[in-house]
């Protein structure tokens, strides 16, 4: 979309691209969220438990090839946390009260790659090495996956080739899982990407391509590498089912954790959560399962920086990947580097388009403040990216009040819990953990 005319229609159609466009704080709510529960003919909740299933069955190969999953019994899942002391911060910073609990699910915690990635990106590789042995009949469903750690299964992965696009977070969890399974992987990294995530992966032998553009010219690269080579598998970060349903598999450890913890959700019990979001492919996921699962209890908030509001432009104008935020003057420059990312996914945007109660803008000093607080209050380190997800109840509770109303939720807020979903940080390298605490807002 480049045509003036058609832009000139769309702001008067959308007065909130004005406010897009001049970056000021944009709360944005889905006009085409459905009360009752929605499926979709392209992905299923028996899709996610598949998925879930498939987990469990590589289990035992996760325990022995990456020791640290030995605890959780080679499941990778973080763990919901309550953070009292950063509520009591916001409430006191902003004189607001948060009615209800606060509390953090730590996929800054997940292991081997230490951020939502690690749910999705790792799946879809998974998926597609159970694939290939069962194709070279060397491994059954009923077997135990711990021999895939045998040399005799890297050699057939070696064969093979994996690729990517990414910012960075989808290509350290794709390089990693990829070349100790023994794939020869290559990961292309936009602009934003980060140095120690390059340096990292070339150390574990993951070729890196860098590139001087953004996002969509390192996915479109890793596209292109991989058609009309049969042997290489492309993860598509926009379009792929495998990745989505990857993630969507939060969603029922969620609701199993929730149980655990006798925190209840019905139509007294709202759950709202709030979720970062880059091309769309994590967050939509887990709000897919989510939405699966509690149906119209469940009230999802996606978190863009304001350079960057790409699925807030994208469902907004129903334009979807038609539409990019260069088309509005913004320039995806931001330090949040896991949402920069100026053009949506059109797949994940339209299955939100019943299911996503809104999104909201935010900006990078809030996520240097939010870093450093957490750090103090909680002593919880996220990267800037994840802090996108703090700013929600904020943003509910200060501009939100239309939904609260329409949604008749007001009288059950006190019962309310507001789910943070912290995405990433645990891979970040102490002198950057340093700088980050260190930057001055
Ligand atoms: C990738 C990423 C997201 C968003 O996921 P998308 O699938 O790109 O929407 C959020 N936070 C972090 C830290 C990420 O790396």
């Amino acid at each position: 979309m480049n045509n003036n005319c058609q832009i000139k229609k769309l702001y008067s159609e959308f007065p909130l691209l004005l406010d897009l466009e001049s970056q000021k704080y944009v709360f944005w709510i889905n006009r085409k969220l459905q009360q009752q529960k929605v499926t979709s003919k392209q992905v299923s909740m028996k899709d996610v438990e598949e998925a879930a299933a498939r987990l469990a069955r590589f289990s035992s190969y996760l325990k022995v090839a990456f020791p640290e999953t030995a605890i959780s019994n080679g499941i990778i899942e973080s763990n919901i946390k309550e953070i009292s002391n950063m509520k009591k911060l916001i409430e006191g910073r902003r004189a607001i009260r948060i009615p209800g609990r606060l509390l953090l699910k730590c996929d800054h915690a997940l292991p081997i790659s230490g951020s939502i990635k690690a749910r999705g990106g790792i799946y879809e590789v998974l998926k597609h090495a159970e694939t290939l042995a069962i194709q070279h009949g060397m491994l059954s469903m009923r077997d135990d996956y711990s021999i895939l750690n045998e040399k005799r299964f890297k050699e057939l992965f070696s064969q093979y080739k994996i690729t990517v696009g990414s910012t960075g977070n989808l290509g350290l969890s794709i390089g990693i899982i990829s070349a100790k399974l023994g794939f020869q992987v290559t990961v292309h990294m936009s602009a934003d990407a980060k140095q120690w995530k390059k340096d990292l992966l070339r150390s574990q032998g993951v070729e890196v391509i860098e590139y001087e553009e953004d996002y969509s010219v390192a996915v479109a690269n890793g596209r292109k590498e991989a058609e009309g080579d049969s042997t290489c598998h492309f993860i598509d970060d926009e379009n792929s089912k495998d990745l989505f349903v990857g993630y969507a598999v939060a969603a029922l450890r969620l609701q199993e954790q929730l149980t655990t913890n006798k925190i209840k959700v019905d139509a007294k019990h709202p759950l709202f959560v709030y979720l970062p979001c880059g091309v769309g492919g994590g967050p939509g996921g887990v709000a897919f399962g989510l939405k699966q699962i509690f149906g119209p209890n469940v009230h999802i908030f996606f978190g863009e920086p304001m350079q960057s509001p790409c699925m807030l432009l994208g469902m907004m104008t129903g334009l979807h990947d038609e539409i990019a935020v260069s088309d509005i003057g913004l320039t995806n420059e931001t330090e949040a580097d896991g949402l920069a990312v100026g053009r949506p996914s059109k797949f994940v945007g339209t299955l939100m388009e019943p299911m996503l109660s809104g999104c909201y803008t935010v900006d990078d000093s809030f996520l240097f403040r939010s870093l450093k607080a957490m750090y103090e209050q909680e002593n919880i380190f996220m990267e800037p990216s994840a802090h996108a997800g703090v700013f929600g109840p904020i943003q509910l509770l200060c501009e939100g009040q239309q939904y609260i109303e329409e949604q008749g939720l007001q009288p059950y807020l006190q019962n309310a819990v507001h789910l943070v979903w912290s995405t990433g940080g645990n891979m970040v390298p102490e002198h950057l953990r340093q700088q980050y605490l260190q930057t001055e807002v």
